[in-house]
């Protein structure tokens, strides 16, 4: 990068400083410094690669949040300045990003880089620089872009919890879910339903339609089933054509009226199923509704949907099945 780019304002740089300015100016990792009236006194190469915005636009000014977001935000290294020059809000903010390890604040979040429009996840670290007798002279705030990393997180998490083929919750979401919606229900002493919906003769449909068939009626069967939910209900893929719907703080005679939704849905799906005579393909459903507490066991819960569902295809399938009694 040609020299009009090198980023310090000289005049006040003794050859310390200028050796210091200049080792700053090489560093790969997005660096500015703030003097101790909040001016930049260096933006690095790697800054302005970063941000989009050149050097000689914001030596000198105050504010440089305004290349790091749309809105009105403060740097970590304003925040700091403005914690030693006395403000009691920044003092009290600072303790949010207070670093373990010193008089350093850290923070890692999403910048929108407005000139740029490529939004980063930033980790940032606000030093601050002292002179001999303590006297804060300036603060030094280093950038690490982590959007690759924060961004394979999410794919890990995503991997982790959504079931590959209908893009549901999977299993193991759904165990972690019921747990925590059993202890949370237990201490609101709210109850907790939970509806097993499973495909109809679904072996008879892979048989006929073949297994990439089968796959793409089980997609959308969870199409179906999760268009039925509401903001805190859960549906997951429980295990090959079954799947599970947790509806939290819902009685019986709610959780009845969500399953015969869920049922008729399916069926106006109106997936045919060939050497069927134009049937098409249903779910049967079993209900349970529990009141968690002493007495009550999160595996009978599943247990008694689980009998339920079964009376449902014994009664002869596509339809609803209630508990014979009830646990609340
Ligand atoms: P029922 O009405 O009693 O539930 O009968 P069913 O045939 O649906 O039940 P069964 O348990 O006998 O068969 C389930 C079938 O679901 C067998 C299995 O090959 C199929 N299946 C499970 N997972 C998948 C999948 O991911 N894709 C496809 N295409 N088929 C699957
Ligand atoms: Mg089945
Ligand atoms: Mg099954």
């Amino acid at each position: 990068m040609p020299d009009s780019h090198a980023h310090a304002s000289a005049s006040s740089c003794d050859a310390s400083q200028d050796f210091a300015v200049k080792m700053m100016e090489l560093l790969v990792v997005p660096t500015f410094v703030l003097d101790a009236h909040g001016r930049v006194i260096i933006w690095n190469r790697a800054c302005v690669q970063l941000t989009g915005v050149p050097a000689d636009e914001v030596l000198g000014m105050c504010g440089p949040g305004r290349c790091f977001y749309n809105d009105e935000r403060p740097t970590l290294a304003e925040l700091l300045l403005a914690g030693r020059g006395g403000d009691a809000r920044a003092r009290h903010l600072q303790q949010q990003y207070r670093s373990s390890t010193g008089n350093n604040l850290c923070a890692q979040n999403w910048c929108d880089m407005p000139r740029t429009g490529r939004r980063r996840y930033l980790a940032v670290d606000a030093s601050p620089i002292c002179d001999n007798g303590d006297e804060l002279i300036a603060v030094v705030e280093t950038l690490r872009d982590m959007t690759d990393e924060k961004r394979a997180q999410g794919e890990l998490e995503r991997l982790a919890t959504r079931d590959g083929l209908t893009g549901l919750a999977n299993r193991r979401c759904f165990d972690d879910t019921i747990l925590a919606e059993w202890q949370r229900a237990q201490r609101q002493g709210q109850p907790l339903s939970l509806l097993m919906v499973d495909v109809d003769n679904f072996k008879q449909y892979n048989d006929s339609h073949g297994h990439q068939g089968g796959d793409l009626c089980l997609r959308k069967v969870a199409g179906a089933v999760a268009s039925e939910m509401r903001a805190n209900d859960m549906v997951a893929r429980y295990g090959g054509e079954e799947f599970a719907v947790i509806l939290p703080n819902q009685s019986l005679k709610g959780a009845a009226i969500v399953a015969e939704r869920i049922r008729q849905r399916v069926e106006r799906l109106q997936l045919p199923r060939k050497h069927l005579n134009g049937a098409c393909v249903t779910v049967s459903i079993g209900a349970a509704t529990a009141l968690p507490g002493p007495g009550t066991q999160l595996g009978q819960l599943i247990h008694t949907a689980d009998c339920a569902l079964y009376r449902a295809k014994h009664l002869g399938r596509n339809r609803i099945s209630l508990p014979e009694s009830t646990l609340i």
